[in-house]
């Protein structure tokens, strides 16, 4: 089945997005069976990094999640209305004003200062009920979260407070590397912490904690990157790939011997040349620092299933490539070339581009022709 989203005719832009919803769900589903008897969430902040808000939430759904983390409310009420049964955490906490938004829709916030608990008590007691929340402890991030002492101060007035502690949350700044030491401490303060919280579920994982050790898992593990196909631990390769791009190659052009190419004349080429180049640039996400140089190779694309380096700066709206290796007959202006798939994953775009597969992801072009795929 390929499903066709709201989206801009193939004719109008410069590039093919397709997800591979079934790669998606099929992430999903491996992750959930590594941690078993955990439970598995899915974070789906950002548009579900990139890919897709609403059929990411139903693909996820049906593959079997019930938990879901946002990080904003805007987030959190798209995605009640795409899910109308699913439990949804709001995990940037309970922004002054937004109560209301979370009660018309059933959301949790992720309370994570005494701020916003007392703020979340006194609408549970404005609505006669005790609604439910989850409480996010900082054990050395230092991003978002109550101190531990302001976590005990919560433990010793656990049977009073006046909303329902339905998850009490942590998050690993580290543990996309194995050996960091940071990830051996906060996992040792949360178990202190939790043991405060009996009956109360507890969730530490990100992706890397996910694929990581089982001690970390707790109840509940909040995969993102891992479930759209990045590469979540430096010692581990990515699940399924789920994202392909394509691009149009406007216009193939020949370049002599010590020309240059692009902006700022920063790559001058050292052989006669062709040189495709596409329509798309740092404007569709692509990272700028990912084009070629005379002192740094550039990102690779595949062109009649040859690696071809960028050359020179990424454009707004433009990037070029060296093409000479490929066969004339193979390649034309109007094909589609692959950015991303084919083995070239949003992390080789990292890699080039000075950044991380998230931003990459995350950054995904709104100005393309998507598809949402799902066999
Ligand atoms: C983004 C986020 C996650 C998911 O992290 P990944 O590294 O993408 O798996 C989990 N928990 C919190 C609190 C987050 O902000």
């Amino acid at each position: 089945m390929s499903e066709r989203i709201p989206t801009i005719p193939i004719e109008e832009t410069g590039g093919r997005l397709t997800v591979d919803g079934t790669a998606l769900a099929e992430n999903y589903r491996e992750i959930a069976a590594r941690v078993a008897p955990a439970q598995c969430a899915a974070v789906l902040k950002a548009d579900a990094y990139g890919v897709g808000l609403e059929p990411a939430a139903a693909t996820f759904w049906r593959a079997g999640a019930r938990v879901f983390f946002v990080a904003l409310p805007i987030e959190g009420r798209r995605l009640r209305t795409a899910l109308p049964d699913a439990t949804i955490y709001v995990l940037n906490g309970l922004f002054e004003g937004s109560e209301p938004v979370f009660g018309t829709h059933d959301l949790r916030p992720v309370l994570g200062s005494v701020e916003e608990i007392a703020r979340w008590e006194a609408f549970c007691a404005a609505q006669g009920e005790a609604l439910p929340a989850a409480v996010h402890v900082d054990t050395g991030m230092n991003r978002l979260g109550l101190a531990p002492a302001e976590a005990i101060g919560l433990a010793d007035r656990r049977n009073e407070v006046g909303f329902t502690l339905a998850l009490l949350l942590s998050h690993l700044a580290c543990a996309d590397e194995p050996l960091h030491p940071l990830t051996a401490r906060q996992l040792e303060d949360f178990q202190a912490i939790a043991a405060l919280f009996p009956g109360v579920p507890a969730s530490l994982a990100n992706s890397a904690g996910a694929l990581g050790d089982r001690a970390l898992h707790f109840d509940l593990v909040r995969p993102g990157i891992a479930l759209y196909g990045g590469r979540a631990r430096a010692d581990q390769l990515p699940l399924r790939p789920v994202v392909t791009l394509e691009l149009r190659i406007a216009q193939i052009r020949t370049v002599h011997e010590g020309e240059a190419v692009g902006y700022g004349a920063a790559e001058r080429v050292r052989r006669l040349s062709r040189v495709a180049v596409l329509s798309a640039g740092y404007a569709d996400g692509l990272p700028r620092f990912a084009g070629g140089s005379d002192l740094k190779r550039g990102a690779c694309v595949l062109v009649a299933g040859r690696r071809c380096p960028l050359v020179g700066r990424i454009s707004m709206d433009l990037l070029a490539v060296d093409i000479t290796d490929v066969p004339e007959d193979d390649v034309h202006a109007g094909d589609f070339v692959t950015a991303l798939g084919g083995g070239i994953g949003v992390d080789d775009w990292a890699v080039h581009g000075g950044t991380i597969g998230y931003e990459v992801l995350t950054s995904l072009g709104r100005r393309y022709h998507r598809v949402w795929r799902e066999d």
